[in-house]
Protein backbone atom coordinates (compact mmCIF):
# COMPACT_ATOMS: atom_id res chain seq x y z
CA UNK A 1 0.00 0.00 0.00
CA UNK A 2 0.94 3.61 -0.95
CA UNK A 3 2.30 5.41 2.49
CA UNK A 4 0.43 8.14 3.60
CA UNK A 5 0.71 11.80 4.98
CA UNK A 6 -1.65 13.93 6.43
CA UNK A 7 -1.27 17.98 6.64
CA UNK A 8 -2.49 19.68 9.36
CA UNK A 9 -3.30 22.69 7.70
CA UNK A 10 -5.90 21.47 5.36
CA UNK A 11 -7.18 18.41 7.33
CA UNK A 12 -6.68 15.95 4.38
CA UNK A 13 -4.50 12.62 3.51
CA UNK A 14 -2.93 12.21 0.82
CA UNK A 15 -0.94 9.55 -1.09
CA UNK A 16 3.03 9.99 -0.72
CA UNK A 17 2.96 11.06 -5.08
CA UNK A 18 -0.22 12.86 -5.21
CA UNK A 19 -0.11 15.80 -7.43
CA UNK A 20 -2.02 18.16 -5.22
CA UNK A 21 -0.33 21.47 -3.79
CA UNK A 22 2.92 20.60 -1.62
CA UNK A 23 2.25 21.27 1.80
CA UNK A 24 4.76 22.62 4.03
CA UNK A 25 7.02 20.18 6.08
CA UNK A 26 6.55 21.55 8.95
CA UNK A 27 2.22 20.92 8.53
CA UNK A 28 2.78 17.29 7.53
CA UNK A 29 2.25 14.00 9.81
CA UNK A 30 3.19 10.95 8.46
CA UNK A 31 -0.03 8.07 8.75
CA UNK A 32 0.32 4.40 8.95
CA UNK A 33 -2.89 3.36 8.24
CA UNK A 34 -5.56 5.81 6.86
CA UNK A 35 -7.97 4.60 9.39
CA UNK A 36 -5.75 6.37 12.12
CA UNK A 37 -5.91 9.36 9.96
CA UNK A 38 -9.84 9.35 9.54
CA UNK A 39 -10.29 8.51 13.35
CA UNK A 40 -7.79 11.68 14.03
CA UNK A 41 -10.64 14.00 12.14
CA UNK A 42 -8.26 14.08 8.55
CA UNK A 43 -10.46 13.86 5.25
CA UNK A 44 -9.25 11.73 2.30
CA UNK A 45 -8.10 13.63 -0.85
CA UNK A 46 -10.05 13.76 -4.02
CA UNK A 47 -7.72 13.70 -6.19
CA UNK A 48 -5.48 10.66 -5.18
CA UNK A 49 -8.00 9.09 -3.01
CA UNK A 50 -6.23 7.13 -0.24
CA UNK A 51 -9.45 5.85 0.67
CA UNK A 52 -10.18 3.85 -2.53
CA UNK A 53 -8.21 0.50 -2.92
CA UNK A 54 -8.54 0.31 -6.55
CA UNK A 55 -6.27 3.12 -6.93
CA UNK A 56 -6.71 5.00 -10.34
CA UNK A 57 -5.19 4.58 -13.21
CA UNK A 58 -3.86 7.82 -13.57
CA UNK A 59 -1.75 7.69 -9.94
CA UNK A 60 1.39 7.81 -11.02
CA UNK A 61 2.75 5.26 -8.13
CA UNK A 62 6.66 5.34 -9.63
CA UNK A 63 9.24 5.03 -7.34
CA UNK A 64 10.78 8.52 -8.41
CA UNK A 65 7.12 10.49 -7.58
CA UNK A 66 7.33 8.93 -4.19
CA UNK A 67 10.86 9.92 -3.62
CA UNK A 68 10.13 13.33 -5.02
CA UNK A 69 6.91 14.49 -3.04
CA UNK A 70 9.17 12.67 0.37
CA UNK A 71 11.97 15.19 -0.53
CA UNK A 72 9.91 17.83 -0.73
CA UNK A 73 8.06 16.80 2.52
CA UNK A 74 11.98 17.33 4.04
CA UNK A 75 12.79 13.58 3.89
CA UNK A 76 16.70 13.70 3.46
CA UNK A 77 17.62 11.07 0.71
CA UNK A 78 18.90 8.24 2.50
CA UNK A 79 15.52 8.21 5.04
CA UNK A 80 13.35 8.53 1.33
CA UNK A 81 15.74 5.45 -0.28
CA UNK A 82 14.93 3.45 3.48
CA UNK A 83 11.18 4.31 3.22
CA UNK A 84 10.99 3.17 -0.53
CA UNK A 85 12.73 0.10 0.16
CA UNK A 86 16.21 0.71 -1.99
CA UNK A 87 19.23 1.65 -1.23
CA UNK A 88 20.30 5.34 -1.62
CA UNK A 89 22.78 4.40 -4.36
CA UNK A 90 19.70 2.68 -6.42
CA UNK A 91 17.44 5.27 -5.47
CA UNK A 92 19.90 8.21 -6.90
CA UNK A 93 20.30 6.32 -9.87
CA UNK A 94 16.89 5.99 -10.66
CA UNK A 95 16.19 9.41 -10.28
CA UNK A 96 18.74 10.46 -12.31
CA UNK A 97 17.70 7.79 -14.83
CA UNK A 98 14.18 9.33 -14.87
CA UNK A 99 15.13 12.78 -14.63
CA UNK A 100 18.30 13.53 -15.39
CA UNK A 101 18.74 15.49 -12.22
CA UNK A 102 20.11 14.44 -8.20
CA UNK A 103 17.92 14.20 -5.55
CA UNK A 104 18.72 17.50 -4.99
CA UNK A 105 18.58 19.11 -7.87
CA UNK A 106 14.78 17.10 -7.68
CA UNK A 107 13.71 19.61 -5.32
CA UNK A 108 15.42 22.73 -6.08
ZN1 LIG B 1 -3.93 13.87 -2.46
Amino acid sequence: MTPLYAVRTTGIVCRVGCGSRRPNPENVVWVTHLDEALAAGFRPCKRCRPDDVHPQEAFRDSVVSQARDYLRLGVGVADTAARLHVSERHLRRLVRQHTGLSPRELIG
